[in-house]
């Protein structure tokens, strides 16, 4: 089938042991990004998130709060939810995979198609398990003897699994991953991932004694007394909200013949995404991701983000204190591409700072109050602003393209760098153009100088809205006061009004 001009993306679905953490916060609002940037181009988008409720450590977390798992599971996934609004964000579907109906059949079907494939066989087995990582481990992959995720010595655990032959896919993942067909991004994690299906994959345990998981999670069709292991079900997520389960028309539309199928992840699942999803894929015969992007982790105080490190981070309070554009524009424009990135509330205001309100702030008033000034709100027709003016609209309408291929690598910096960098060129034109001095010789009656005000305060002005526009995927409620103070109302744009706050340093 001939691939349609759709975009598909989807963030990983987190467990609901626990709140949501600024972790989170960065995988969501960078496929947001990704969302509202191809829908600004005019491309038809969907954007899938949710949670992931099946897990044991779930039902764990659960038992420890003296609180039924279904009461207890919902109030996790509605505060996952419940991040839309704080951050900005623009999904289109949120699948709670324990009480989503289209999760369950989608996940029988899954299973049913990879066991006609003959991929499952019922094995005895012993391992080290991990609960916070949810799998076995062998022990080279401990370090020192402990999970490095979770920084605890695994369990073992003895018990008859279902496994899939994992083995089977080696050489059609190593086909798949080295020629591009799913891209890895960035390249290190795409170098990780061949290396470890080179060292040789072996078959992996996808069930569960239902006694185990305590009866929840959904039951292997066929086997009820064997739970499907929680990274299967979840994995699955992607393709059972598109109604996978009942071969429904949107997964036609947005996973089979979709132009692109991207999944955002973090580094601690890449294994999971980029060969364990892809096998079952192939298992199933059902068509691939077209990109894994993997982000790194936030950190604070140089430890990783989670509950259990003790320094969870509220995406919530972050935003209650600076604001979502200030948030939205630390995790997009200060998040390194390679190696953790440790937050404080220093470096997101002064990053906000100097970006939103000094910068394109400062550029937006700066225009407004020079069009007001000289020129009643009213902007002249096309005019010139001589060679400098046209190095700016030369900067301004590369802008796009420049996003567009910074986009395209998951290089969130380039793509605001960009920004800033047009930014920049606005103050320099005018500091270097001195508006105030062309204004003085007009009224001395100069002609010229009045035709070069017009087309200086014309430029800006057109700069201004490019910004306004190339901002909404990643500040999207800063981006749309911008775009409204250019709007004309009567032959006149708005009066200066700050749109960026310039916010306080804490202690
Ligand atoms: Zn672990």
């Amino acid at each position: 089938m001939a691939a349609n001009g759709n975009f598909y993306i989807t963030t990983t679905i987190p467990y609901v042991n626990a709140e949501p953490h600024l972790g989170h916060a960065l995988e969501l609002v960078q496929a947001d990004v990704l969302a509202r940037h191809r829908r600004l181009r005019g491309q038809p988008v969907r954007f899938l998130t949710g949670t992931d409720d099946n897990a044991l450590k779930n039902v764990t977390a659960a038992r420890a709060a003296g609180q039924a798992v279904r009461a207890f599971v919902d109030a996790n996934a509605a505060r996952f939810r419940g991040l839309r609004e704080p951050l900005g964000l623009s999904f289109d579907d949120f699948i709670s995979t324990s009480a989503d109906p289209r999760h369950w059949s989608g996940v029988e079907r899954l299973w049913r198609q990879c066991a006609g494939r003959g991929d499952f066989y019922l094995r005895n087995y012993r391992g080290l398990y991990c609960p916070g990582c949810e799998q076995f481990y062998a022990p080279a992959e401990l370090d020192c003897g402990v999970c490095a995720e979770h920084r605890v010595a695994p369990e073992p655990v003895t018990e008859q699994n279902w496994f899939f032959r994992l083995s089977r896919y080696t050489g059609d993942l190593l086909d798949v991953l080295q020629s591009g067909r799913v891209r890895v991004e960035p390249a290190t994690r795409r170098n990780e991932v061949l290396a470890f299906v080179r060292a040789g994959l072996a078959d992996f345990s996808v069930s569960r004694p239902a006694a185990r998981a305590g009866g929840w999670g959904i039951p292997v069709p066929g086997d009820p007394g064997q739970i499907i292991y929680v990274w299967w079900d979840a994995l699955a997520n992607y393709i059972t909200a598109l109604g996978y389960g009942g071969g429904e028309p949107p997964y036609r539309d947005w996973w089979v013949s979709s132009g692109e199928r991207v999944h955002v992840i973090g580094k601690g699942v890449t294994r999971f995404h980029a060969v364990y999803w892809l096998a079952l894929l192939l298992s199933a015969g059902q068509p691939l991701p077209s990109a894994i992007w993997v982000h790194e982790y936030l950190s604070a105080g140089g430890a990783k983000l989670s509950k259990s490190a003790g320094n969870s981070v509220s995406p919530c309070d972050v935003v209650g204190r600076f604001g979502t554009d200030a948030v939205r524009w630390w995790l997009l424009r200060d998040v390194a591409r390679h190696g953790d990135t440790d937050f404080t509330a220093g470096r997101l205001v002064r990053r906000a700072n100097s970006d939103l309100a000094n910068g394109v702030g400062n550029l937006q008033q700066r225009t407004l109050t020079l069009v007001h000034r000289y020129r009643q709100g009213r902007l002249a027709g096309p005019a010139s602003a001589g060679p400098l003016g046209a190095e700016l609209a030369a900067a301004h309408q590369g802008l796009p393209e420049l996003i567009d291929e910074a986009l395209a690598r998951f290089d969130f910096r380039a793509a605001t760098g960009a920004i800033c960098s047009a930014v920049q060129a606005g103050n320099r034109l005018v500091e270097a153009q001195r508006p105030w001095e062309l204004a003085r010789r007009e009224e001395q009656g100069d002609d010229a100088a009045a035709a070069r005000l017009d087309g200086l305060l014309g430029v800006l002005a057109e700069t201004c809205r490019a910004l306004a526009t190339e901002l909404q995927p990643f500040i999207p409620g800063g981006a749309s006061v911008l775009s409204s103070q250019f709007r004309t109302h009567r032959g006149r744009i708005a009066p200066p009004a700050p749109v960026f706050a310039r916010l306080k340093i804490p202690e």
